[in-house]
């Protein structure tokens, strides 16, 4: 095997410096994989140890620095070729750009570097402690996603700048769980090109292919409030609100009918009327009234598209009232996201997994780095359901079986990429 000459040549010159790297280098050939490197654990205990909370409440908030850190020392030390990117308007918050080799194409290892919040009664395990216990490994971030990271860069140590055909890139990027701002300073910049992207989001070591996207829209109707006597007083913005839901719910049952994906457990775009808040008193005209919604749409609808269509909707529909009518995004949304079935990263990832691509229920990076031409699949150790929950754990059982799929992945496609 090639990979194993290029591996043991590898182990030779990094011997001296680097006790996991000949530890990646056994268990990349031992299929059996007995244990995880204790080092790899450390690795991952320290990523967990580090606070990197991301939230929209600014008492919540934290930099992610401390994090993107120690990642850059790792990687600087495996002869990355490292870049801590700052993202303008957030002073504390960072990208970590590493790369490993030179050129064109290559594939990009992704993860963000924050975490939700906490509920500090509700864990039983300290959040940042990184405790083991019954095979599990405890915290914040645990399984979504820093563990990942620290695979990656595991996986990483296993190769040397020289024996790569296409670049390895590993890419850890801040505030996914809050606002994307990380990722979307990565498309503002045009950086970095891939042409393939694996995102270790926690999807239980199976590709996910494809996810809905997510938008939450507020929609508010200004009318006249007036004595509840005499209707002529005023304009209900309540009764217009009540157009309105006809005509929200009717444009749910044409998109419904309209698209249909199967991979989906719902297979169906939804539409939520997430909340309603209007007038005051009984005996006042409702003046003012908004309605908040959220839409999660299916691959092929274009966020921009369905924020123009509802509003030009809701337009006509009020053109004969005396309302005033907006419509506002409650953040910038994340667009659905599908990579074909036939992409080579889709179907390597199929190949080494065992498991055809599917769909996931949760939104990731990946439109972004799609926007930056890259074919990304979705693919990590651990799962959704543990992310966000007191005693957040990563089974360590799924961690050598996640280094030797990134080894592969990085064989594949940067050491024998095909054209
Ligand atoms: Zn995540």
């Amino acid at each position: 095997m090639a990979n194993r000459a290029i591996l043991l040549s590898l182990r030779a010159k990094t011997l001296l410096t680097c006790r996991h790297r000949t530890q990646t280098v056994k268990s990349t050939r031992d299929t059996a994989m007995p244990s995880h490197s204790p080092k790899l654990l450390d690795m991952i205990r320290e990523l967990i140890a580090t606070p990197s909370i991301s939230s929209v409440s600014p008492e919540l908030d934290q930099s992610n620095r401390a994090v993107i850190e120690l990642l850059a020392s790792w990687l600087d030390d495996l002869g990355f070729a490292v870049e801590i990117q700052s993202i303008p308007g957030h002073p504390d918050k960072f990208n970590l750009i590493a790369v490993l080799g030179t050129g064109p194409g290559g594939l990009v290892l992704a993860g963000h570097t924050d975490t939700v919040p906490y509920d500090e009664n509700r864990w039983r395990h300290d959040p940042f402690g990184g405790q083991v216990d019954d095979g599990r490994l405890y915290g914040l971030g645990s399984a979504d996603m820093k563990a990942f990271l620290a695979i990656a860069a595991e996986a990483a140590s296993g190769f040397a700048a020289g024996a790569l055909r296409q670049p390895l890139i590993i890419l850890a990027t801040a505030d996914e769980e809050s606002s994307m701002h990380g990722a979307q300073a990565l498309v503002d910049a045009g950086r970095p090109r891939g042409r393939y992207a694996v995102i270790g989001e926690p999807t239980g070591l199976r590709p996910v292919r494809m996810h809905k996207g997510i938008m939450m829209e507020s929609i508010r109707l200004a009318g006249r409030s007036g004595h509840s006597s005499d209707p002529a007083l005023g304009v209900s913005a309540l009764e217009g609100m009540h157009r309105v839901l006809a005509e929200i719910l009717a444009w749910r049952q044409e998109l419904q009918e309209r698209y249909r994906n199967p991979l989906f457990a719902v297979p169906v775009p939804t539409l939520n009327l997430g909340y309603i808040h209007g007038g005051d008193n009984p005996n006042r005209i409702c003046g003012e009234c908004e309605l908040g919604i959220d839409i999660r749409p299916l691959p092929g609808m274009v966020l921009e598209e369905l924020r123009d269509a509802l509003r030009q909707r809701l337009a006509r529909l009020l053109a004969d009232s005396r309302l005033q009518l907006s419509c506002q995004p409650l953040f910038q949304g994340i667009a659905a996201m599908e990579t074909p079935a036939a992409s080579a990263i889709v179907q390597a990832a199929e190949e080494f997994t065992g498991h055809a691509a599917g769909a996931a229920a949760f939104g990731t990076e990946a439109p972004y780095l799609q926007q930056l031409g890259m074919e990304t699949v979705i693919l990590g150790p651990g799962h959704i359901a543990q992310a966000h929950q007191p005693d957040e754990y990563l089974a360590l059982d799924a961690v050598p079986p996640m280094l030797a799929l990134l080894t592969r992945l990085i064989h594949r496609f940067c050491v024998q990429p095909q054209g």
